[in-house]
């Protein structure tokens, strides 16, 4: 399976440096961990600084995407799509910390498939949706929620730094399954999500549809899919790792701010 990847060649590098940084650098990564580069330059990963495997323009988020996580928060199931954007400056690597705000009293996981936009693209019908998608990976849609319920609108609660864990990796759509995904999220190793990509209100063509109406999406950008149901609080020194079955495994530490 392929591994794409982003890294910096410096420890010091921000996580959320663009492509144009001059120690960013993109790659494939081996099974033994080697990576080769764009150039043909070959590291390794214990070498370098996992980045965000993806540098989007903007991160779109669909809520309440899957019925039995709306009705778990006490939501209403949607008659079409929810959108929300996440920044990203949001975005932060596998095995990077995320940051629990001295703001909030109740941070939640969502763990969900991401989508990897291929080509730039507007006014798409569901039909021609796969054609513009790059391939797959796994995001973990941080959110405070006091905040968000607080605020009526999601941008404060789904925005803070360090809430878009991406990756560690994508990989192209034909090397992978879609619709025998699973997203399962543990929590200090307990399982506390395990739904089936099946179980969507709105399949991905369908959303990329319903945002390509009004929105130009560019190479790069990324969709967070929607969650399963099974949301729930995370603490100060937990371990979350999102899986995406024949994916890959997202695995985060959550911190205290300093
Ligand atoms: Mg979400």
């Amino acid at each position: 399976m392929t591994k794409y990847i982003r890294f910096a060649m410096e420890p010091g590098v921000p996580v959320t440096s663009p492509d144009t940084h001059p120690s960013v650098r993109r790659g494939l990564l081996e099974e033994d961990g080697r990576i080769r580069m764009m150039n043909g330059e070959v590291t390794a990963l214990n070498r370098v600084k996992l980045l965000p495997c993806v540098s989007p323009s903007k991160i779109v988020c669909v809520g309440r995407n899957y019925a039995d996580h709306a009705k778990e928060l006490g939501n209403a199931v949607p008659a079409e799509p929810i959108l929300f954007f996440k920044p990203p400056s949001s975005l932060t690597a596998h095995g990077a910390a995320v940051v629990y705000p001295a703001m909030s009293e109740l941070v939640s996981f969502e763990g969900e498939v991401g989508v990897v936009i291929g080509a730039r693209c507007r006014n798409l019908k569901a039909a021609e949706a796969e054609a513009v998608i790059a391939g797959y990976t796994v995001v973990n849609d941080v959110t405070a929620r006091d905040i968000q319920k607080r605020d009526g609108q999601w941008t404060r609660g789904k925005g803070f730094d360090t809430f878009c864990p991406v990756g560690p990796w994508w990989t192209p759509k034909e090397e992978v399954d879609f619709a025998s995904f699973r997203v399962r999220t543990t929590v200090n190793g307990e399982l506390k999500q395990d739904g089936t990509v099946g179980d969507m209100l709105f399949p991905v063509a369908a959303i990329l549809e319903y945002v390509t109406a009004f929105m130009t999406l560019e190479p790069g950008d990324l969709i967070a899919t929607g969650t399963p149901p099974g949301v729930g609080p995370l603490a100060v020194g937990d371990t979350v790792a999102v899986e995406v079955t024949g994916l890959g495994t997202l695995e985060n530490m959550v911190v205290a701010q300093k």
